[in-house]
């Protein structure tokens, strides 16, 4: 398998994007990415999520029963990360503001959840997939994402394929805003 490079996948399918942005988690930022873009290549999608499999297995070499991944933007590398781990892979849906098992999906007590994002940022979404774990009292065996761009330090490993630190502005504080510069909302939680 060919070995991606992911930062000049991004920019060639124009997955990465520069102008002023408010992200899911509220926060302002110059840079987004729209990994729908990088994941519509079937073939790349599949990639990916060998790759994350991959650095997945090095770190934790323990089986895993089921993927995880918040609906709808991660649902493509969820599913690509399932198909090469040969697991299953159920996703949360947000409703109300808040992410939760639909559909009849279920995880069981012991359970051993991959938690797969396709950008993590401030891991808003992570941590409501982490409480929806404990609450089902399952294990949770790693958190993958193809993107990390989260700055802070978390009190969990995040497993990436490529790691990027950008600015993010509360809104007060965003130079962007200061400048009149119109802001752009393409995360879903604010799509309509
Ligand atoms: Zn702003």
């Amino acid at each position: 398998m060919r070995k991606v490079d992911i930062r000049k996948a991004l920019e060639e399918t124009g997955a990465l994007r520069r102008g002023h942005f408010r992200l899911s988690s509220g926060f302002h930022s110059d840079t987004y990415i729209q990994c729908a873009l990088l994941l519509k290549d079937s073939k790349m999608a599949y990639e990916l999520g060998s790759a994350l499999k991959e650095e997945f297995l090095k770190k934790h070499p323990l089986a895993v029963d089921t993927v995880l991944c918040p609906a709808l933007g991660a649902i493509v590398i969820g599913y690509t990360v399932a198909l090469a781990l040969g697991c299953d892979m159920i996703f949360a849906e947000r409703r109300e503001g808040k992410l939760s098992l639909r559909r009849g999906f279920k995880i069981k007590s012991g359970e051993r959840i991959l938690i797969v994002e396709d950008v993590i940022t401030t891991a808003g979404s992570v941590n409501e997939l982490l409480g929806i774990c404990r609450d089902a009292e399952a294990t949770v065996s790693g958190i993958a994402c193809i993107v990390d761009r989260s700055s802070e330090q978390k009190e969990y490993e995040i497993i990436s394929l490529l790691k990027m630190n950008v600015d993010l502005w509360l809104p007060d504080d965003c130079p962007l805003c200061a400048r009149g510069l119109e802001i752009d909302s393409p995360g879903s939680r604010y799509a309509h």
